[in-house]
């Protein structure tokens, strides 16, 4: 591994917000394991055309499914 894991992962549509740990895997969810876009939410939802709290839901029901790729509830 060479690839830090202690740098902040930045929204690569906004370039200014960054991601938290459930953003991410929302990402890799919806967009995909190998997507290239990891995006905050707001920008996951313009893109999808869907609302910011659809997400929210989306992240607590994989969070209750104990999804790896979001933080444990
Ligand atoms: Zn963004």
């Amino acid at each position: 591994m060479t690839r830090s894991s202690k740098k902040p992962q930045i929204c690569s549509d906004c370039g200014e917000k960054t991601l938290s740990k459930n953003e991410i895997g929302l990402c890799k969810k919806l967009l995909g394991e190998q997507s290239k876009r990891l995006i905050c939410i707001d920008c996951l939802a313009q893109f999808l055309d869907v609302t910011v709290e659809l997400l929210q839901e989306k992240i607590e029901e994989f969070q209750e499914e104990g999804c790896t790729l979001f933080e444990p509830k």
